[in-house]
């Protein structure tokens, strides 16, 4: 066994939990491959597992999604060869200059995408599609609320909407965020950092652009702005609560829904909706024909190189990030 460098979380905690630590390298197990890391993909739920907010038992290696070279294929392995470029959404461990992944997790790169890109695109990217057309089926002529539109699920999801005939009115949380989501399609950006009271300014200010309210509100903030998502919805609209960047949201009384006027309320996650071979194929071969066709243009905020993970983390949290982060091994 050859050592190798990963991130390890031995403690939860903030940032400074994130530490560099030699382990073997994986062997690949049958229907697994072991991949050679080029790029790992930053989402928010790796800092809700780091901070204990979402519990794994401890040590764990940090990352859920990559791309890069695969170098070993487990027995019963069938479509993938040494050598070949492939992405990964859903896996643990990618934090790491080597990770194995399940063959149910395993997307082949098209030639013309570079890793970097298909890392970028793959959580995130396969979160913005779900969102779209499954969690809520956005039809043409909707109007949908998209919170933190320049983040990373916010910027892909936008466009996916917009492409499918939305009306996008999104909230960013500055003015370059407001300018880089209006380049993603939205037609209304709406600034909640400077809005005093959420509950009551935000359903406010989207309703004066739709006076009805919002077909769908998708909420991937959570705490702060979920009062607001809920009053910003038509009568027999959709409210899509699918993250928690600014904290969990407190338990919900059913009556609300009632009385805001027989809202729908879900609270999706993306693994239930890449269950199956055909789905994974399906959303996957969409966004990246999206790349390749240059219809889905995917942010890349910044890399940095694996000892820098902390401060990946402190970005991300921090407001401070505008589409994806990337860890270099
Ligand atoms: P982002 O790049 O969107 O970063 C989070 C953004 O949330 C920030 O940039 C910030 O934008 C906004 N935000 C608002 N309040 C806070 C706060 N108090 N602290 C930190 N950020 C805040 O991250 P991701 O694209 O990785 O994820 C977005 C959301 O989607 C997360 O909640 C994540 O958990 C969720 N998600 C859910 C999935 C699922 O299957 N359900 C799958 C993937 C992601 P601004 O400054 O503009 O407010």
């Amino acid at each position: 066994m050859h050592p190798v460098r990963a991130i390890e979380v031995a403690r939860t905690g903030g940032p400074e939990v994130l530490e560099m630590v030699e382990r073997d390298r994986p062997v690949a197990r049958p229907g697994h491959v072991v991949v050679r890391v080029e790029t790992a993909g930053v989402n928010f739920i790796d800092t809700y597992e780091r901070s204990g907010a979402y519990s794994l038992a401890l040590p764990f290696v940090p990352g859920k999604e990559g791309a890069g070279e695969i170098v070993e294929v487990g027995e019963g392995v069938d479509g993938f060869v040494e050598g070949e470029g492939v992405a990964w959404a859903f896996t643990p461990g990618s934090y790491a200059e080597y990770v194995e992944v399940p063959v149910t997790d395993l997307y082949a790169v098209p030639e013309d995408v570079e890793l970097d890109m298909a890392a970028a695109a793959m959580l995130q990217g396969l979160t913005a599609h779900f969102l779209v057309t499954s969690a809520y089926t956005v039809m043409p002529g909707d109007t949908v609320l998209v919170h933190a539109a320049a983040g990373g699920v916010g910027l892909l999801l936008t466009q996916l909407a917009v492409a499918r005939g939305a009306t996008v009115i999104g909230t960013v949380g500055s003015e370059d965020k407001a300018r880089i989501a209006l380049q993603a399609g939205l037609s209304h950006v709406l600034r909640y950092d400077l809005m005093d009271d959420l509950a009551h300014d935000l359903p406010a200010a989207v309703r004066s652009l739709a006076p009805d309210g919002v077909d769908a509100a998708y909420d991937g903030v959570g705490r702060t702005t979920f009062d607001g998502s809920l009053a910003s919805v038509r009568r027999r609209g959709s409210l899509v609560l699918f993250g928690a960047a600014s904290g969990p949201v407190p338990p919900v009384d059913p009556q609300r829904l009632n009385v805001a006027g027989s809202i729908t309320l879900s609270r999706p996650s993306l693994r239930d909706f890449i269950a199956t071979a055909e789905e994974r194929e399906w959303r996957s071969s969409d966004i990246f024909h999206g790349i390749l066709l240059g219809d889905l243009s995917v942010r890349i905020d910044r890399g940095y190189s694996l000892d820098e993970a902390a401060d990946a983390h402190r970005a991300l949290e921090g407001r401070r990030t505008s589409g994806k982060l990337l860890l270099h091994p």
